[in-house]
């Protein structure tokens, strides 16, 4: 079941998403070759617990740490870590919940460590992209399915594979709300797109295959043949005219 949110509640969301947006800005400040993702995750906490508002990964389903912080071939759900030492030539995919007063917001983006390269400067630009095509079809009247195949036509369009195993999601009460919002087809339309529907809409687009797994710590998704990964996410509410992004400072 879709949870369609009230104006307040869509209120209470945005404030969760400045937050969010406030602490991307200050992990991107930071991100440099020799900071380490426990650093960003030491920093993210902070910001977010100073707003009053919690973490939402933490804990979530034992989840150890405040963000998610995935490097390179990392697709998503990467644990901080102090041995993690980012170096110049890295991508990392950043990933940030905040939950206040019950409502979360939920945003990623994915940041060039020192100088990378022109592929993976091309794959970041293409899923930053991606996503904010999806966002223009965040309209009333549109399908859950025009999200989902401008995602994967637009990566495609460059050459990507898109990640199947992982999606967007409702978001609200809970992280992961009805619907799941897959960045590829699914040859039937879906629900269609209603005012007060809040989503997250979140393309995770891979340089080779799309095919991914998860290694020994049980979190961190890789992909399977060791490519490179990106990955972007904005809280989206659909109103009667444009699409409202939740997660902007
Ligand atoms: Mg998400």
């Amino acid at each position: 079941m879709i949870v369609i949110k009230s104006k307040n509640e869509i209120e209470t969301m945005r404030a969760a998403g400045k937050i969010v947006a406030e602490t991307l800005d200050a992990l991107k400040a930071i991100t440099k070759p020799g900071v380490t993702t426990y650093d960003l995750d030491q920093l993210a906490q902070a910001i977010i617990t100073k707003h009053g508002a919690k973490p939402t990964f933490k804990g979530y389903r034992g989840f150890p740490a405040s963000i998610c912080a995935s490097v390179n071939s990392e697709v998503v759900h990467g644990i901080p870590s102090k041995k993690r030492v980012l170096q110049s030539g890295d991508i990392i995919a950043i990933d940030v919940g905040a939950t206040l007063k019950g409502l979360v917001g939920d945003a990623a983006v994915t940041l060039p460590v020192g100088n990378v390269s022109d592929k993976a400067k091309r794959l970041m630009e293409a899923t930053e992209a991606a996503l904010w095509a999806a966002i223009a079809q965040c309209r009333v009247g549109n399908y859950l399915e025009d999200i989902s195949s401008t995602i994967q036509d637009f990566a495609e369009s460059r050459g990507y594979s898109v990640v199947r195993q992982y999606v967007g999601h409702g978001v609200g009460r809970q992280m992961h709300e009805d619907p799941q919002i897959p960045n590829y087809r699914q040859g039937k339309r879906g629900p269609q797109l209603k005012p007060g529907m809040t989503l997250a809409l979140e393309p995770m687009i891979n340089e080779g295959v799309a095919d991914t797994r998860v290694l020994r710590d049980k979190w961190t998704v890789v992909t399977k043949d060791g490519k490179l990964s990106a990955h972007f996410e904005h809280t989206v509410a659909i109103t009667d005219g444009e699409p409202d992004i939740l997660t902007l400072l």
